[in-house]
This record gives structure tokens, sequence and C-alpha cells, in this order.
């Protein structure tokens, strides 16, 4: 066993608890709890009549079945009741205890206030010559639906529409056309950036594997234009929600932040809350650089 597979191991057998298998199994409902936090009752795996065969000492994180399956720990339950080998246990084990953080993170975030829909659209020129120096080819403008807005607070800015998790549109950024105007991007007052993933809701169930994990928006279309799934953070700080929203995702998660102070921070902080969590590689660009100061062809030779 290498050293990291058995700090897996050894993280699996703390943080998952019996119970919660059992629970996830079906196998809760007919055993009884003692005083001194010990379950007890016919054993759940092999089903014999006997009341007293299975027990489970909660406080250790062991169980035992007297007549028949033996016992152990909670991946010799999961082999047991799977009847799989002990690796096949431990890729078993680690879905569970995502499942549960998915769990626990849904009833943190139940009751938080959510950006509300918009009830209205812009309508936006795709063809501004910002783009055009952007590099943003016009199906891009298209597909991400971004472009030059005439009218309202976001007079005079490229405008891009932003989508919840579930593609309920609920903001306009407006990026301005040169440096001179401030700020560089507007968000809606009320907007609550930490809850979303920008582009999210377009690549969470497509088939790609890999979703590139960027800063910004326009890191996002030089990605799609290169061929690949991306999401921004909107910034170099990753939010709970967002962890979340990753965490759910499922795939194996590029990290490619801007080559800077901020950038190198952010990832770090990310892989602090995220790392034993998720599938990821970094990308560490070059000092001042970011995504989307690249051709396609040469992020193509970075991700690979
Ligand atoms: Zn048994």
């Amino acid at each position: 066993m290498n050293k990291d597979f058995k700090k897996e191991v050894e993280e699996i057998k703390r943080k998952l608890s019996i119970e919660k298998v059992l629970e996830k199994y079906g196998m809760l409902e007919g055993l009884k709890r003692t005083l001194s936090n010990n379950l007890y009752g016919p054993c759940p795996i092999h089903k014999g009549d006997n009341p007293h065969a299975f027990n489970v000492s909660l406080d250790k994180n062991l169980w035992n079945c007297f007549t028949r399956c033996g016992g152990g720990t909670v991946i010799d339950l999961i082999m047991k009741i799977e009847n799989v080998s002990f690796k096949e246990a431990i890729k078993k084990a680690k879905r569970i205890l995502k499942e549960c953080n998915i769990e626990e993170y849904e009833r943190k975030f139940k009751n938080i206030e959510r950006n509300k829909p918009l009830e209205f659209r812009l309508i936006l020129d795709h063809t501004h010559p910002y783009l055009i120096e952007r590099r943003i080819k016009w199906e891009t403008a298209h597909y991400f639906d971004i472009g030059y807005c005439n009218t309202g607070l976001l007079k005079g800015r490229i405008a891009i529409p932003i989508h919840d998790e579930n593609g309920c549109l609920v903001a306009y950024a407006g990026r301005a056309i040169n440096e001179k105007i401030k700020p560089k991007y507007k968000f809606p007052a009320r907007f609550r950036k930490s809850l979303i993933l920008y582009n999210y809701w377009r690549v969470k169930n497509n088939d790609n594997n890999k979703i590139v994990l960027v800063e910004g928006f326009f890191d996002v279309f030089r990605l799609y234009q290169a061929g690949y799934d991306a999401i921004a953070l909107m910034g170099s700080s990753i939010s709970d929600y967002q962890a979340y929203l990753l965490e759910k995702l499922d795939k194996k998660i590029i990290i490619m932040l801007d080559g800077d102070d901020a950038g190198r921070k952010g990832t770090e902080k990310l892989i602090e809350k995220l790392g034993h969590k998720i599938d990821y590689e970094i990308i560490y660009l070059p000092e001042n650089k970011q995504p989307d100061d690249f051709g396609e062809n040469e992020l193509r030779e970075i991700i690979g």
C-alpha cells in the first residue's frame, strides 16, 4: 500500500460511520440502540433471525456478526454487503462519503438567500469591435449571448449574462470596453457572486470528463474556442457554495488561475478546501499571464 492510499483508507475509517453506511443500504431499521451507544439486532447482511447476532460499536466504528459474517471496520462492512474486493469497497466508501458531504452542504445552504431570476433580457450586439479586439469569435459571442449594450445601466459596456447552476438568468455583468472606463466590471448591487460558478449550468451535464476552472469570463470564452469546457470563479477565491458546486460536479478539475499572487493564493486555498474531495490537476501559468492571453493552440498544448 502506498502512503497516499494508506492515508485515504485511514481517513475513510475515521470519517465514514458504520451507522451511515447501514442507513445508506437501508439496513438500520431492524437494529436497536443501547445506552452505551451500540447497535444490535438480527444481522442485516446475511439476514439471520438471531436477534443478537449483529453488533456495532458506534464509538469505535466497528461491527460484528457472531453467527456468520465476521466483522471489522466500515470498509470490511462494505466488502461484505457488496461482496466486493477491498479496492472496490474503498471506491464505494468514497462515493458514500461524497454523498454525505453534499447532503451536509445542502442542509447548510437550505435557507440562504439566492439570486433572484431576472425579469428582463438585454438585446446585445455580438459584433462589437471590442469583442474582435479580445479575439472573441462571433459564434462564441452568440453562444454565450454576450455583446455590446446600448441602453440602461450597462450602456456602453459588454454585457455578459450570468446564470445560476440551474440555468436561470440571474444577472448581467458589464465589462468596460477600454481601460479608461471604471470600474472594469459592473455587477448588480444585490448580485451574490459567491453563489455562482460562471458557465457551470452549461457544462455540468456534458459528457466531457474534464473541466477547466479559471478566474474570468474571457478565460472561459478563450477556452471554449480551444474546445474545452470551462467555468469561472469570477475572481481568484473560492466560496463555500462554489466548493459545493465543484464537488457535486464529479469531474476532473483542471485548475488554471492567473499567474499572479492572487491566483497562486487562490489555488492554494482551493486545494486546502477541496483537494481531498475532488480529482484535480493544477496548471501554473507564467508570471502575469492568464488563460485569455494564450492562443487556442497554445492552450491545447498547455492543457493537453
Ligand atoms: Zn451476518
